[in-house]
């Protein structure tokens, strides 16, 4: 009796020991180029809702890079993953010309899983400003090698041909030694791989009207299932990544629709949040693309209408939605490169 007394102590104080010392999860989910007026454009065509209603705090971050009022989304990526402002168009290298570590990588040092989606293919900009360092985001190949050795525990996007179809002859594949790839969201399900990758596409993935497959709301519960399946908190970045490209397209069919698709995740995240509160959700943009402008719509149908003032990015402050363990800190006019310090604050929270 006193054996099982002291047991259940034990057993307690265990339990009570590891609460105390569970850090949380943390997602961040990138809406590339989406700008307010992408999200008012979303939200009216969506009969006047986006699950971003959810959110009691929001801030606006400044988006520049550091030689450029005007960022693109690999300066932008790395400031949000390295916490550094940089030159347009490098990954995971500071101004400084030095190799940054990312949030990705910071958090799989303190025994967290990681995992990265993104509608665009894996060696994109924004993703790989999560686990690569290269001075050009041009260079897939190099970017895909260093995939090979990273951090990463789970992935969900195209560009497989930059992995097995490659200049130096080389099947990275072959070579990610630990690792299960499949070609199907069922198939990624099934595998009990500690490290699972899910190409969608061999190169760059097709529009979501198109028939893109996994909806991003189907892909975010898979990646939930799999990062909760051991006792470590997570990582997880999500990027509704072509949005962006309805911007360059300055085609707001495309820029409706795919937020439509981001928004459907962004509520899985939202529910998954309610569910296991020891979580911080980060929903924000790495900048504005096209200069959008809704000028006209119809009320009855909440239609939008709308112009453009290019068919680049934008100087644009954008929001940042934030909900969950540490949303206090998300309020206010800051700098992108906060959005990490707010993240790191999280992750070294006891
Ligand atoms: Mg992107
Ligand atoms: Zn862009």
């Amino acid at each position: 009796m006193r054996l099982h007394l002291l047991s259940l102590v034990f057993l307690g104080g265990l339990l009570f020991g590891k609460a105390q010392e569970n850090s949380p999860n943390i997602i961040l989910m990138i809406g590339d180029g989406t700008g307010l007026a992408q999200i008012t454009a979303g939200m009216y065509a969506n009969g006047n809702k986006t699950h971003l209603e959810s959110f009691e705090v929001i801030g606006l971050a400044k988006t520049h890079s550091s030689n450029s009022l005007v960022t693109d989304s690999a300066a932008s990526g790395t400031a949000m993953a390295c916490g550094v402002k940089t030159y347009n168009g490098v990954i995971g290298i500071g101004a400084d010309n030095k190799n940054k570590a990312s949030i990705l990588t910071l958090s799989k040092k303190k025994g967290y899983k990681t995992g990265l989606i993104a509608t665009s293919s894996i060696v994109h900009a924004t993703p790989a400003s999560f686990y690569a360092n290269v001075v050009s985001r041009r260079q897939y190949e190099d970017i895909a090698f260093q995939m090979s050795n990273s951090d990463v525990d789970f992935f969900i996007g195209g560009g497989k041909k930059h992995f097995d179809r490659r200049k130096d002859g080389r099947n990275l594949l072959k070579e990610m030694e630990g690792w299960k790839f499949t070609t199907s969201l069922n198939a990624f399900n099934k595998s009990t791989s500690a490290k699972v990758g899910y190409f969608t596409n061999d190169d760059e993935p097709v529009r979501i009207v198109e028939g893109r497959t996994p909806e991003l709301k189907d892909g975010i519960s898979s990646m939930f299932n799999k990062l909760t399946e051991k006792e470590s908190p997570f990582f997880l970045m999500v990027e509704g990544s072509q949005i962006d490209w309805g911007g360059h397209a300055n085609d707001l069919r495309y820029i409706i629709t795919e937020y439509k698709d981001f928004d459907d995740a962004i509520g899985k995240a939202v529910a998954f949040v309610k569910e296991n509160p020891n979580t911080l959700l980060i929903v924000t943009a790495d900048h504005e693309t096209g200069g959008l402008g809704i000028s006209s719509g119809n009320i009855k149908n909440f239609n939008p209408k709308g112009g453009f003032v290019t068919g680049g990015h934008t100087a644009s402050m954008v929001p940042v939605f934030a909900m969950g363990v540490g949303e206090e800190t998300f309020g206010g006019i800051y700098e992108n490169t906060a959005i990490f310090d707010k993240m790191l604050a999280v992750l070294s929270k006891k």
